[in-house]
């Protein structure tokens, strides 16, 4: 069976076709620009072979169309008809309350997930004009699946989700944290009982998402009890270009003195903010290691404050669960970042967390502490298209 996996954002369409008889990607590619001038696919099959070109795209349905095209015709063709795809897996942002896990995409499904843009109004109507336009291109008849980001965060009790503002603001708009990044909590947390041979059921695993955006995560018995992210992926601590948490008189300080619009703060604090914002250097995690090394103080003080935050959550996520068996670091920082994770690791020696230098040093899924650490701590490569896909083809099996 051969599952088409999909995010789409309003401007752009990765996607990945994975054979799931060996979990092997065939191919995989991205379609940018849609609907403004320039649009253009790149496309790349698993044997190395390359289809790239300019094209119109003014909706997601040429862009579907032109991935038709590189799929099934072009030099990097791959298979020779949609026919050979058994279903769609869809990477949706916003599952509000409603959708407590992966679910197949009936009208009414697509009209919630519709409604809840907006919780998301950046990312849910994208993925509905993604979801009507492979029913566009591919029939009605092809199953489609969607799997949410907040899904696995629906286990949070309503102490750690709920916020401490007047309650109607919460029965009026929904207003509570929903998470992030749940697809890749719940993928590495676990692999990570897999890789203990333990049951997730029996395990307190914190597990640390550190990419262009950051989030961790409390897993107690295989389910999300607390999770950093908060009503949007804003919540939590500092990211590449985001703030994290913040004291909420900062924020009407600053629009007072600044005469700064709803929408000006979102920009700031969702886009200029963060890693960048302090060190004034990037937000790439690499430059800005890159300059803290060549003496520059800002970098260095983004560098020191991400991580020391960092520390902070996994230290109130062990307060939370009252232990902790396994932390697991993941995304583009959590698996290639070796200096943070010692560091990070040094603030938590009290835990009895030793880290074995020469295995911190080594690249893809591996045990870094020592075998006396008392906790465990891993770094595990998340694959999320991979978990969409899985979710899909259990759920059309
Ligand atoms: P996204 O959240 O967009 O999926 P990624 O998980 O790919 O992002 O993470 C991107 C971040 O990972 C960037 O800040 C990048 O600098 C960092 N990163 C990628 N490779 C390395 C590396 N070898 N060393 C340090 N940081 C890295």
């Amino acid at each position: 069976m051969k599952i088409f996996v999909v995010n789409a954002g309003s401007s752009s369409l990765k996607y990945q076709l994975i054979d799931m008889e060996n979990e092997q990607v065939l191919c995989k590619g991205l379609c940018e620009r849609i609907g403004v001038e320039g649009s253009c696919i790149s496309h790349k099959s698993a044997d190395g072979k390359v289809y790239e070109t300019e094209t119109p795209m003014p909706t997601h349905s040429e862009a579907f169309q032109s991935v038709v095209f590189a799929m099934t015709k072009s030099d990097a063709k791959v298979i020779d008809s949609f026919d050979d795809i058994s279903a769609i897996g869809h990477r949706i942002v916003q599952g509000g309350s409603i959708f407590k896990g992966s679910c197949i995409i009936t009208p009414e499904a697509l009209n919630d997930i519709e409604e809840l843009g907006a919780l998301a109004p950046l990312h849910n109507p994208a993925h509905v004009l993604a979801i009507k336009a492979c029913i566009e291109t591919f029939g009605s008849e092809k199953p489609q699946v969607a799997v949410f980001d907040t899904s696995f965060h629906q286990t949070m009790p309503a102490k750690a989700y709920m916020f401490p503002i007047p309650y109607k603001y919460f029965t009026d708009y929904k207003v509570r944290k929903y998470g992030a990044h749940g697809t890749s909590h719940n993928f590495v947390s676990s692999r990570c009982a897999e890789i203990m041979d333990k049951d997730i059921k029996d395990l307190k695993i914190i597990t640390c998402h550190l990419g262009n955006g950051c989030s961790i995560t409390a897993v107690k018995g295989g389910e999300c009890i607390d999770t950093s992210m908060g009503f949007t992926p804003l919540d939590g601590f500092m990211m590449g270009t985001r703030t994290g948490t913040l004291d909420p008189s900062a924020i009407t300080f600053i629009a007072e003195k600044e005469n700064l619009s709803p929408a000006d703060l979102n920009r700031i604090f969702n886009k200029e903010s963060g890693v960048l914002g302090v060190s004034g250097v990037s937000n790439d995690n690499r430059d800005v290691v890159a300059a803290a090394k060549e003496g520059n103080e800002r970098a260095q003080l983004a560098i020191d404050m991400q991580r020391y935050q960092i520390a902070k959550f996994i230290g109130s996520y062990v307060a939370a669960m009252n232990g902790v068996d396994a932390i697991v670091f993941t995304g583009g920082i959590g698996e290639n970042d070796a200096a943070l994770r010692a560091e990070v690791c040094g603030y938590l020696t009290y835990l009895g967390i030793t880290v074995d230098t020469d295995k911190n040093a080594l690249r893809g899924e591996n045990k870094i502490t020592t075998d006396d650490s008392r906790v465990s701590v891993y770094v595990i490569p998340t694959n999320e298209e991979l978990a969409i896909a899985r979710d899909t083809l259990a759920l059309v099996k």
